[in-house]
């Protein structure tokens, strides 16, 4: 049986805004299995990238975590001291970037930035790090490995930036690692590459994955299971099957009509009307209520509660939970 590799209990991770703290993320929990990519989705805002920095202890300094326990191969990290966190950050778990600039060195060498994490965190000689990093780029796909381990970021083309990035993150062996948008500032050719690869690592590693996308093309690519956010809080959660085939939350329905079908004559896209709430704005209630064509009052006054309508898979909704009392 897959074990867990990553649990996430009753986060909630707030930001300070002139004294006072504003929730970005209300009460979130999920798991994530060895060998299982979870794609969360969601608008820009909906508080993807804050579930990572979380995770990873990398918030702001204007973010506190108000709540909540994060555990990371049954080793609680929630509250542990950024140098404990160092230790887990590049062991246990990797984390993947939009941009690989931020978090390659633009000063040194791609066989230096290699290699450093291996010594440092692998105890490996240099020698050992040096084949190891080579491998590595073999791995992903990246041809005369050799002679790109002398050269600098600069050097290399963004889908090559990106492959190094994964090299160095998956050379670490993490049980979990965190995407974050790691194929939006690339091509769709190789996009397309980045994501087998990505996959393919995952598969023979058993990586546990928590991608973050805004994409659904990508999302029904790649993932097992799919985590829907809404205003930092999980609306719907369920298989990719589920979330495809049989979603309920009428905003999950208003993400995936919203995505064009360009294979149609006259194919339109249908945005969801209003506008994405502010941290700062108080709603009472469902968060989604301004701009859900169901809402009734009781939706103006009470949360929804997730409730799970068949196994694993998860909605927060007074609509669903009425249609579907017994
Ligand atoms: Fe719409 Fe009400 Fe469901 Fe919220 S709880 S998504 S407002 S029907």
């Amino acid at each position: 049986m897959a074990e867990k590799v990553l649990s996430v209990k009753n986060l909630i991770t707030a930001f300070r805004i002139d004294k006072k703290e504003y929730p970005v993320l209300r009460d979130i929990s999920f798991d994530i299995y060895e060998n299982e990519t979870v794609c969360m989705v969601g608008e820009s805002g909906c508080g993807k990238s804050v579930t990572t920095l979380s995770i990873m202890g990398l918030l702001p300094e204007n973010a506190v975590v108000q709540q909540g326990e994060i555990e990371l191969c049954g080793e609680i990290i929630s509250g542990k001291s950024q140098k404990e966190l160092n230790k887990v950050r590049g062991s246990k778990m990797g984390m993947i970037f939009q941009e690989p600039m931020t978090s390659l060195n633009p000063l040194l060498t791609i066989g230096h930035q290699l290699t450093e994490g291996l010594i440092r965190h692998k105890g490996m000689s240099k020698k050992e790090a040096y084949a190891t990093a080579v491998q590595y780029l073999e791995l992903v796909g990246i041809a005369n490995a050799e002679s790109r381990m002398k050269q600098y970021p600069f050097q290399l083309s963004g889908g090559l930036r990106q492959r190094v990035m994964i090299a160095m993150v998956m050379s670490m062996q993490p049980k979990l690692l965190i995407a974050d948008e790691p194929t939006t500032a690339l091509d769709v050719t190789i996009q397309k590459q980045v994501l087998i690869l990505l996959n393919k690592l995952k598969k023979t590693m058993n990586t546990g994955v928590l991608f973050i996308t805004h994409d659904l093309g990508v999302v029904a690519e790649i993932a097992d299971r799919v985590i829907v956010l809404y205003s930092g809080t999980k609306v719907e959660e369920g298989s990719a099957k589920q979330i495809f085939e049989n979603n309920m939350h009428p905003y999950t329905q208003g993400l995936l009509a919203a995505v064009p079908n360009v294979d149609k004559d006259d194919f339109e896209i249908k945005a969801i009307p209003g506008t994405f709430p502010a941290i700062t704005e108080t709603i009472v209630g469902c968060r989604f209520h301004p701009r859900c064509p169901y809402a009734t009052d009781r939706c103006r006054s009470e949360i929804p509660q997730a409730i799970e309508y068949e196994k694993g898979h998860f909605v927060a909704c007074h609509k669903v939970e009425e249609e579907n009392k017994c």
